[in-house]
């Protein structure tokens, strides 16, 4: 019986890579604009740190994590989210003794125990940004800009980026008593999940999808009218700094990360037209996570982007680019006798920068030719045994139909002229 892939997974075939590369080039190029530079961190890390990092009251962490313990006892997990283990690595490498503001990016598989559906598979991938050192404002817009630049320079528009400030371990604390007071009575009307949260998290009950909740929570006291000034100073110029940058924005009090180390900054973009998970990106400010993971009190704000939703979305736009997978020269050998003369052509070629392809198979020259035409093959160079007892081969040019017997050493110098003109 044949073994298939894990459920929730993806194969990302030939077909498709082109695709990712696409993409993933964008994204190289914007954050080389923006310098931000990449950082490659393991996909699995001890778990104590996603438990100290996400948070051990969060969905990831209560029920999405692939968690295992290895031949040495000890717990790994396979990374949910890529933030806390940029901050382990920041720290560990001491990367802030460079510079005091570390921008860094990454591209690269995540891993959670989702439902899978259209745009959420268990293994997704990710490219994230995370600006280490910064407290004030104007790197909140920086890193909403690239995150905006980007999905524009991809060509979708329709995005709407939502904003909240989830305040500080002075403001939230506050904030947390009130929408308590409101959600006291209303508990029992709530999801099992939410009334679990109503004690342990309860910003998180306004994050609840699900309809009940969301309609008992109408009326929620919002965040940003109890944010101290610190915060209250910090969101204003926030937004006036996304204004000055005509990025248009809408306030969603909803928007919350119900821990500590998650303060002011929260935002998301979503792309509407992608439906149930229009979700493309979702960042936000976390001052207090590199000292929960040890450090000395280090600012930070990241967000990270679903590539595999972006194509979706880049899919149903019909906004992927058509690629060529023409090639200068088909190597066409007549008979096995000329394989080694048609090979040596063909390593030379190669070798020099032309894209050349050979018959492999084993073939006569009629499927070769059928072959060359599927490369869409600029030249043919066909190997015949009277010609190679010359030195030569019959170079001929697929578009004008034209054929040359030309010196085998003189076929490089005859492509290249006629690809340059
Ligand atoms: P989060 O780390 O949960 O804030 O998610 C950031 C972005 O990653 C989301 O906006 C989605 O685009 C993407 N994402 C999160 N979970 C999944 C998943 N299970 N499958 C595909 N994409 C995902």
């Amino acid at each position: 019986m044949l073994v298939t892939g894990p459920r929730g997974t993806k194969d990302i075939l030939p077909e498709a890579s082109g695709n990712w590369q696409y993409i993933e080039q964008v994204i190289r190029d914007i954050c080389r604009l923006y310098l931000y530079k990449e950082i490659r961190t393991p996909v699995f890390e001890h778990t104590e740190l996603f438990l100290r990092g996400i948070g051990e009251t969060t969905d990831i962490v209560e029920k999405e994590m692939y968690t295992f313990t290895d031949r040495g006892e000890r717990s790994l997990t396979l990374r949910p989210e890529n933030t806390a283990a940029v901050v382990r690595s920041y720290l560990e490498n001491k990367l802030y003794a460079d510079t005091l503001l570390n921008k860094l990016f990454y591209i690269g598989p995540m891993f959670r125990y989702d439902r899978p559906q259209a745009g959420r598979y268990r293994q997704f991938h990710q490219f994230g940004v995370e600006a280490l050192g910064s407290k004030g404002p104007a790197i909140d817009a920086e890193i909403i800009m690239l995150a905006v630049q980007l999905l524009r320079k991809l060509g979708l528009d329709d995005l709407t980026l939502y904003l909240n400030s989830v305040g500080c371990p002075q403001c939230r604390p506050i904030y947390r008593e009130k929408l308590q007071d409101f959600l006291r009575e209303k508990t029992s009307h709530l999801c099992s999940d939410c009334q679990s949260r109503f004690e342990r998290n309860p910003m998180r009950v306004l994050d609840c999808k699900k309809e009940k909740c969301t309609e008992e929570t109408q009326g929620a006291p919002h965040i940003v009218d109890c944010l101290c000034d610190e915060c209250s100073t910090h969101f204003n110029h926030l937004k006036s700094l996304l204004t000055l940058a005509e990025v248009d924005f809408k306030l969603n009090p909803r928007l919350v990360r119900g821990l500590d180390y998650y303060t002011k900054t929260a935002f998301e973009i979503q792309y509407a037209p992608l439906g149930a998970q229009s979700a493309v990106c979702g960042g936000g400010r976390y001052d207090g996570l590199v000292a929960e993971c040890g450090g000395q009190p280090t600012p930070g704000i990241g967000f990270a982007i679903g590539i595999e939703r972006i194509l979706l979305a880049l899919e149903k736009q019909k906004l992927l680019p058509v690629f060529s997978n023409t090639i200068d020269v088909f190597v066409a050998p007549m008979g096995i006798d000329m394989q080694g003369i048609a090979f040596k052509l063909l390593c030379n070629l190669r070798e020099n920068g032309i894209t050349a392809e050979m018959d492999f198979m084993e073939k006569g020259i009629k499927w070769q030719m059928k072959q060359a035409n599927k490369y869409s093959a600029k030249f043919v160079a066909i190997i015949g045994e009277e010609e190679a007892a010359q030195d030569k081969i019959m170079l001929k040019n697929m578009l004008t139909g034209v054929q040359e017997l030309i010196n085998i050493d003189e076929v490089q110098q005859k492509i290249e002229l006629d690809v340059e003109a």
